[in-house]
């Protein structure tokens, strides 16, 4: 007998077990901020997310470090972005470079170099060496998923964790609430607004918006405990060739990672592996998420076996856990009413309608909007870019400050009774200002105006 091809779902009913004025889809960085935002304006928020925890790449992916969020010395994020770190930071769950060390006189020297480099606390954008030691966060990824918890709870956030997003309920162009498969099966949840805040612009490309596919590296990120941090770096600037021979067959065995394969936690004796970097592998694909998490665990576990026999410092390490998160950088990315493109990034233009700030760019509200789909609003690493564009310009900060202003945004629509797309972009920058963001609304004197980027 030959397996047929497909096969028809019964259509049925599904139960309606919820309105709200914003259903926010995803509970990772932009989406959580996204909920909290919209909360605290006012209007009613349910946030939808498929793993039991919030934080999504942040917390379950383990990574560990918030950072694209200054323009030298100024903090650029600012909002939701600072909050969470102070509340980890109360915790002793983030770690930050005073601000002394940060200093244009010392912050390029080889001693902050040392002191901080095995944090990832550095400027990679930054061609001179030693990278000057900037403000950014190594963190904690239960602590993230604490303050989270704190955040939503605190906001009066109605939260659906063990939630999957199924499919867009769309009516005559506008998006009407999405469906859900739970334990409990498909359920339905109505909203006035819509964030797809899902990574992977699953709600977005359910509801028929345009989008392209993009790709980026895959990594199955771990940690490392049992690990003697200070004859781990006693090693690396006291016996530097062996070092570099020892580093070099480490990273022959990874197969690819960044400059360091080891970084520091706010744990001690416990370290971050941000690798390997596994090409070849579609995020929106099960086989490929199967292959990487078998690929990924047996690199480290070779990994962890040379490690043991020739890194001073990791002779009793063992794997604490690896990512419960496979970590997927790019997938789709929303075609919205404005594309960002790695020029905009990379030169700093400078848009009427900015919203939120990365290190030094600025999002437009356009870039946060779905085309042929009314009432949707997109945040986080699938929004309107360039592959490119966004393998600049994805990072943890970022992703909270759009999913800030699409809070405001939403909340700013229904006070007034009108589309997401209609929303002043001018009323939003006033709000984030009011709330402590920064929308990007007042260029820096290195950011470049539109007439003269175009
Ligand atoms: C290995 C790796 C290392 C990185 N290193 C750094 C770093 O050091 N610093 C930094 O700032 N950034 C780093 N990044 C980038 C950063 O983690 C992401 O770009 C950022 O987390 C994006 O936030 P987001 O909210 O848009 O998406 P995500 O973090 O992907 O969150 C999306 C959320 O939506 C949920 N979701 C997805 N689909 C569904 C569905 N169908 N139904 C319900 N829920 C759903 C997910 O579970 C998740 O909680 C790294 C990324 C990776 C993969």
């Amino acid at each position: 007998m030959t397996t047929p091809t497909s096969v028809r779902e019964a259509t049925k009913d599904i139960p309606v077990v919820g309105h709200s004025n914003v259903v926010v889809v995803g509970g990772g960085p932009a989406g959580l901020s996204a909920a909290v935002s919209a909360a605290r304006n006012g209007v009613s928020v349910t946030l939808l997310e498929r793993y039991p925890y919030l934080g999504g790449l942040a917390s379950g992916g383990m990574v560990l470090v918030l950072d694209d969020m200054h323009n030298d010395l100024e903090i650029t994020v600012q909002g939701l972005g600072m909050e969470i770190i102070e509340r980890m930071q109360k915790w002793g769950l983030a770690v930050v470079p005073p601000e002394a060390d940060r200093q244009p006189d010392v912050r390029q020297t080889e001693a902050m170099w040392q002191k901080w480099s095995r944090w990832n606390l550095f400027d990679f954008h930054t061609r001179s060496t030693p990278h000057p030691i900037i403000f950014a966060a190594a963190f904690d990824p239960d602590g993230f998923k604490r303050a989270a918890n704190d955040m939503v709870g605190e906001a009066g956030v109605n939260l659906r964790l063990h939630s999957w997003f199924s499919s867009a309920i769309v009516e005559e162009g506008a998006i009407k609430g999405v469906i859900v498969e739970s334990k409990e099966g498909r359920q339905a949840i109505l909203a006035d607004v819509v964030v797809d805040a899902t990574g992977d612009l699953d709600v977005a490309a359910s509801a028929g918006a345009p989008f392209s596919e993009g790709s980026f590296i895959v990594t199955t990120v771990s940690r490392m405990g049992g690990v003697d941090t200070d004859a781990a770096e006693r090693f690396q600037y006291g016996q530097p060739e062996r070092f570099a021979e020892v580093d070099r067959e480490a990273k022959r065995i990874i197969g690819g990672c960044w400059q360091y394969w080891w970084l520091k936690t706010p744990l001690p004796g416990v370290v971050w592996c941000n690798c390997p970097h596994m090409t070849g592998f579609n995020g929106l694909k099960v086989d490929d998420l199967t292959a990487a998490e078998f690929e990924g665990r047996r690199r480290m576990a070779a990994l962890l076996d040379f490690a043991r026999k020739n890194v001073p410092g990791f002779e009793n390490a063992y794997v604490v856990d690896f990512a419960p998160q496979t970590g997927v950088r790019q997938t789709r990315l929303l075609e919205g009413d404005y594309v960002v493109t790695k020029q905009d990034v990379m030169k700093r233009v400078y848009f009427e309608d900015s919203v939120c700030r990365g290190r030094d760019y600025y999002t437009p509200y356009r870039a946060l909007l779905p085309k042929n789909v009314d009432q949707l609003l997109v945040a986080g690493r699938h929004y309107s870019a360039t592959s490119s564009a966004q393998k600049l310009s994805r990072e943890i900060p970022p992703c909270m400050a759009q999913g800030e202003a699409v809070g405001v945004a939403a909340a700013l629509a229904l006070d007034a009774g009108v589309n997401v797309r209609d929303v002043d972009a001018r009323q939003i920058q006033k709000k984030m200002r009011a709330q402590g963001a920064d929308p990007g609304d007042r260029p820096s004197d290195n950011a470049m105006m539109l007439e003269a980027a175009e």
